[in-house]
């Protein structure tokens, strides 16, 4: 359930109102926006404050700027592609405030018009979530709306000390993206499967433990895989490993059995000589790892065990490619992985960055049930997390 107040709980009509969106789009080297699927994703939102007659200020970081302005990282791309999708001229300001932008915006400012800000992390007082600024950027309007789920896990002063001075709501983007991830902790249908991939077990460690306590399944592949097959004695030759993780994956074993919990490793892998697309390779079942050689997917065998988890599940979240899939010899396992999710009739949600690559690759996106706009906050909310974007809203 989402106890928050939302932009249809407040009057937004005639008012000035200042929106954190999340418009860290990919750019090319002209500066055109590669994947504009995030400015997609808060057109709801901005439709539905343009028909309020609501005045409306985007604004967005971008990029890792250094606290300095950097032609790179300007948001001139992602204003041009909003207008090109709303059809609407998009003012975009150099600045992130200036007396020239507050007077635009009381005196000329017309209503259903939209302006944008420039990238907010040009301020070093973005991230340091600093109070003048966050004063600043208040002082712009009358209501704030925070639809940047991408960026609800940071307590800058966009996404937390704006709200100390302005009422603040949540998009629609952000209402979905929540009530979706806390479903999946909250009430899944069940049986509740999870798959986690990717290179590091470090990354993962909190959400590993708080979903042991919540799914039914669990399958781990890709990289991680390895400092679970060692903690578990398997000899596992040149594949990567986090030595310094074993002890945690022995507990998590452990964990799974204490809850009851389905904890699924491959049976059989794809490996190779060296860490190369063109590698030599083979296949082979997880006893007979050589010294010398690498895991870099999942075999066959594996393929079929996850298939068959995946076909009974009636919740599937997603996060992480199981095998090396940018590389085309490594590949099969996140493809069949990926094509076996969008088929089923479970709820499906992924999330991650590598993990929409693939699904983009794949042309597999529009087959979830949800796909998460916000691959960091989404892990720290299933880590079981406050997202300060979330918690500083108001409450409904
Ligand atoms: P992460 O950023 O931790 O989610 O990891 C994603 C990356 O893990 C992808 O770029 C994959 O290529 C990589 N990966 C998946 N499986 C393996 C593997 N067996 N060995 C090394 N890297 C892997």
């Amino acid at each position: 359930m989402f106890n928050k107040k939302t932009i249809e709980d407040i009057d937004v009509v005639n008012k000035r109102v200042l929106v954190r969106v999340d418009y860290n789009v990919p750019l090319d080297n002209d500066l055109n926006v590669v994947d504009d699927t995030r400015i997609r994703l808060s057109l709801p939102t901005i439709n539905y404050l343009i028909k309020k007659n609501a005045r409306i200020i985007l604004m967005s970081h971008l990029g890792r700027p250094k606290g300095v302005a950097e032609t790179k990282f300007k948001l001139d791309p992602a204003a041009k592609r909003l207008g090109e999708l709303t059809g609407k001229k998009i003012k975009k300001f150099d600045s992130i405030f200036s007396p020239e932008i507050k007077e635009y915006i009381d005196n000329e400012m017309k209503y259903g018009e939209i302006i944008m800000l420039e990238n907010l992390r040009f301020d070093p007082g973005e991230k340091a979530n600093d109070d003048e600024f966050s004063k600043s950027l208040a002082s712009l309007a009358d209501i704030y709306v925070d639809d940047a789920f991408g960026a609800a896990h940071r307590a800058h002063a966009s996404v937390a000390g704006v709200t100390k001075y302005l009422p603040a709501v949540a998009g629609f983007l952000m209402k979905k993206e929540i009530e979706v991830l806390t479903s999946l902790l909250e009430s899944p249908q069940r049986p509740f499967l999870t798959i986690l991939g990717g290179s590091k077990v470090s990354d993962k460690i909190q959400v590993i433990r708080n979903l042991l306590s919540k799914v039914d399944s669990l399958i781990l592949g890709g990289g991680m895989t390895y400092t679970f097959l060692k903690a578990k004695g398997y000899e596992i030759g040149k594949s990567i490993c986090e030595d310094d993780q074993i002890d945690f994956a022995r507990e998590m074993l452990d964990l799974a059995k204490k809850n009851n919990v389905n904890l699924i490793l491959p049976v059989d892998i794809v490996i190779a000589k060296e860490f190369d697309g063109n590698a030599e390779k083979k296949l082979v079942s997880i006893q007979s790892i050589p010294a010398d050689w690498m895991g870099m997917d999942i075999g066959d065998k594996s393929i079929e065990l996850f298939k068959k988890e995946i076909t009974a599940a009636r919740t599937i979240f997603w996060n992480g490619p199981v095998g090396v899939f940018e590389w085309s010899n490594f590949e099969k396992g996140t493809k069949n992985i990926a094509n076996a999710i969008a088929g089923s009739q479970a709820v499906t949600v992924a999330g991650g960055g590598d993990t929409l690559a693939a699904l983009k690759k794949y042309g597999l996106s529009s087959k979830f049930t949800h796909v998460s706009s916000g691959g960091g906050a989404a892990m720290e909310l299933l880590e079981g997390k406050e997202l300060p974007g979330v918690s500083s809203l108001l409450d409904k």
